[in-house]
């Protein structure tokens, strides 16, 4: 435990060595019991990585570590929303961007960008055309891949590092029992295929049917199982937890399979995730897999955001 501390507190400077290790590699390396890999550090890691321990990197985790454990006590709060992110996220920003007469396209694809003096311009599915002298690309790598493969000849080549980037799945299986709730609204299960279960009959407001969700991350092999053989295998995980299971009745199930849920944060990527910047001028990138040094989360995306405004307002101001 000591030993992974003081390798989390190297994190930043220790750059490529830490990056080249897997998460698997660095638990070996310092001595990790199987019972700690299996109680503590897996479940850890892949709810923050979202990605198996073979391939998920050292030095991730051992940022993970050092801000969760090392930093303030505030760093590491649970929090559990009682509402959909949407509601908690996205209606409040819609709120404020229209309050501060921004206009905001919904439902709406970009599907390839040109030069246009010394701006952009960009296209839409739905027909729309923006010129702006400044653009800030936001969309996850597969897609920025996408657009740039269909944009003027200046994007083709400009960032050849995207296809480094691959994705790891999340699948949620909701299931609604009558007469089950498990004792906790959030467990964890040990040593299963599933690895959170969270009852959203008491965690989210309004919400009276027993709806419990069942979450795995990093779930490469799951993924590829059917809907059926997903809620057979949920199922059973869960009564092999509580026996008295057997006497509930499941009326309903529903499966989400989220297959690029994330980027993977496999080992070997860091030193290939872009600056805001770009090579040009006026145009910006930002999202979770840019060079953050965190793991895909809503934490990593928000850090992006701010540089890559931060990056955008600084060359506005010396025009
Ligand atoms: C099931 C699930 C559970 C998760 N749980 C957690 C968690 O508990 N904690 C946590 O911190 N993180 C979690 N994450 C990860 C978190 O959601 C991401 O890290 C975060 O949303 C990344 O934000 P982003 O802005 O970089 O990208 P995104 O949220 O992916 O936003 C990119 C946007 O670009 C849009 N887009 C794509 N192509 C185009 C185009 N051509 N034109 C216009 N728009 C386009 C997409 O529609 C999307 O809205 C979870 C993710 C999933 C899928």
């Amino acid at each position: 435990m000591l030993t992974l501390m003081n390798l989390s507190k190297k994190a930043r400077g220790n750059g490529h060595a830490l990056d080249d290790l897997s998460v698997r590699d660095l638990l070996q390396n310092t001595g990790q019991t199987e019972d700690a890999v299996a109680k503590f550090w897996e479940p850890l890691a892949l709810a923050t990585l979202n990605e198996s321990l073979d391939i998920a990197s050292a030095r991730l985790f051992a940022e993970v570590l050092r801000r969760a454990l090392l930093s303030k006590k505030s760093d590491s709060n649970l929090a559990i929303s009682k509402v959909g992110l949407s509601d908690l996220f996205a209606t409040p920003m819609q709120q404020y961007l229209e309050g501060h007469g921004v206009p905001l396209s919904f439902n709406t694809q970009a599907t390839r960008v040109t030069r246009e003096g010394a701006g952009f311009l960009v296209e839409t599915n739905t027909g729309e055309r923006f010129a702006t002298d400044q653009l800030l690309l936001a969309t996850p790598p597969n897609a920025l891949a996408k657009l740039l493969a269909e944009s003027g000849s200046e994007f083709q080549g400009l960032f050849p590092e995207l296809v480094r980037f691959g994705s790891a799945p999340i699948v949620s299986i909701n299931l609604w029992f009558e007469n089950f709730h498990p004792p906790q609204r959030m467990l964890g299960l040990v040593n299963s295929p599933i690895h959170w279960v969270f009852d959203k009959s008491k965690i989210l407001t309004g919400q009276r049917s027993s709806h419990l969700t069942l979450v795995v991350s990093g779930a490469h092999a799951l993924a590829q199982e059917n809907k059926e053989n997903l809620v057979k295998l949920a199922c059973a995980e869960l009564q092999r937890f509580f026996p008295e299971l057997e006497n509930a009745r499941l009326y309903h199930s529903q499966v989400v399979k989220e297959l690029e849920a994330t980027f993977s944060a496999q080992r070997g990527l860091n030193r290939y995730r872009p600056s805001n910047r770009t090579a040009l001028p006026g145009l910006y990138l930002a999202g979770d897999w840019t060079d953050t040094g965190l793991p895909a989360t809503i934490e990593s995306a928000v850090l992006s955001g701010h540089q890559a405004a931060d990056a955008l307002l600084e060359s506005h101001h010396a025009r």
